[in-house]
């Protein structure tokens, strides 16, 4: 493992072993998208640094990630290996030390143009829990659960970078009770707690992924919080599943965690007791469960712990089955876990599980309670994975303030 020559703490979760990507501007070139490198709290204008090494800085010039993406895993690696190098060798410090700003200073974008945008539905908790919910009485996962990875197409339109305000939706909202609907201001508005994986390399149409193929396709992974309107989600959601209770806004976190940053973070997934079909069945490969530690905080105060270790279906599985259809990906291609919550109440990534359908209120440190989220309210959503030699790798944060 390489060490910088920078002055960072030895635990630092934003360490030489991390180098996540993401698009910033600055006040020094106002108003010109860059791309940067994140070490502990400063960023690096990763094209100037190739500039000043006098290396190649054709993808690190862009105005966002899209061209490093699309140029495939062994550019990854040697760009990645590149920028570690710039780093962590003290030969290069004076080149590249006056490229670095203070993460205070500059302003974070969307990292990458987002194209075709899907969320899953992977937690056997999560989804436990809202079929106990939603369908009281009946089996609480779908007969389909543990055959495939369900879905559906969302609205990349609507990704926007963390920090982003939330307007509080409008819909047609009807509770089981009322005669009819009615529209107006979503009154049960919630977060899922989400990881995201981002498509560098295309696929044609016509071919499927193979599992053993997802790190050649996946560029990285990024935090994501769906929000989502339970009112409207209700009323609409039968027989063609989530539209305008989703699609208003999804948050991502601005920073592009590299898949060669997590390889202390894989893990065996749980075991399956349902025998997957071929195309899913990661058995005799090294599968792709990841050991990310969560965090969701409302308004300062940590109100769940998702481990994400507990996911039922891996970002391969949901790749593979994403594209068993032929559907072609497109560098860009952003797909989410699914709400991840753990078997515990408190490691639950929706209010409408942490507080049972809104009849068990959270209680906040300011005397206030919560069922679903208030004007004003701010959510983020962090987490850590392991890395190497007892490090953690930091994703950052990705949060919102409601609006109403
Ligand atoms: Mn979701």
């Amino acid at each position: 493992m390489s060490t910088t020559w920078l002055p960072l703490p030895d635990d630092s979760p934003f360490g030489a072993h991390n180098l996540p990507y993401g698009v910033f501007t600055a006040a020094d070139r106002p108003g010109r998208r860059r791309v940067g490198v994140r070490i502990g709290d400063l960023v690096l204008d990763a094209g100037a640094a190739a500039r000043a090494v006098g290396e190649p800085s054709d993808l690190l010039a862009a105005e966002n990630l899209n061209p490093l993406m699309a140029s495939g895993r062994s550019s990854w690696t040697a760009v990645r290996t590149a920028l570690t190098s710039w780093l962590t060798d003290q030969a290069h410090r004076a080149a590249v030390e006056p490229c670095l700003l203070d993460l205070a200073e500059v302003e974070l974008h969307l990292p990458f143009e987002v194209a075709d945008y899907v969320d899953f539905y992977a937690s056997e908790h999560h989804a436990t829990n809202l079929g106990k919910i939603l369908r009281p009485g009946q089996e609480p996962l779908t007969p389909n659960w543990k055959h495939l990875p369900i879905g559906y197409h969302g609205r990349s339109g609507t990704v926007v970078v963390s920090g982003t305000p939330v307007t509080r939706p409008h819909g047609q909202r009807k509770a089981p009770a009322d005669a009819a609907p009615s529209f107006g201001p979503s009154r049960r508005l919630d977060i899922e707690a989400e990881v995201a994986f981002v498509v560098g390399t295309p696929s044609p149409m016509g071919t499927p992924v193979a599992l053993a193929d997802f790190a050649e396709h996946v560029f990285g992974v990024c935090l994501l919080n769906d929000w989502s309107a339970r009112d409207i989600q209700g009323w609409e959601y039968v027989p063609l599943g989530p539209f305008l209770g989703k699609s208003f806004a999804t948050s991502l976190s601005p920073w592009v965690v590299p898949l060669d940053a997590l390889r202390h973070a894989r893990i065996e997934p749980p075991v399956r007791e349902v025998e997957p079909l071929p195309y899913l069945d990661d058995r005799k490969s090294e599968p792709w469960g990841l050991d990310l530690a969560m965090e969701v905080v409302l308004n300062g105060h940590t109100v769940s712990r998702p481990p994400f270790a507990t996911m039922y279906w891996t970002a391969a599985q949901q790749l593979a089955h994403l594209t068993a259809n032929g559907a072609s990906l497109r560098t860009g291609d952003l797909y989410a876990s699914g709400t991840v919550s753990g078997p515990e109440p408190d490691t639950r990534g929706a209010l409408i599980e942490l507080t049972w359908n809104g009849e068990q209120p959270i209680t906040l440190p300011d005397g206030t309670s919560r069922t679903f989220l208030e004007d004003g309210d701010e959510v983020a959503i962090t987490a850590t994975a392991p890395g190497p030699g007892g490090l953690r790798v930091g994703f950052g944060e990705v949060t919102g303030r409601i609006t109403g």
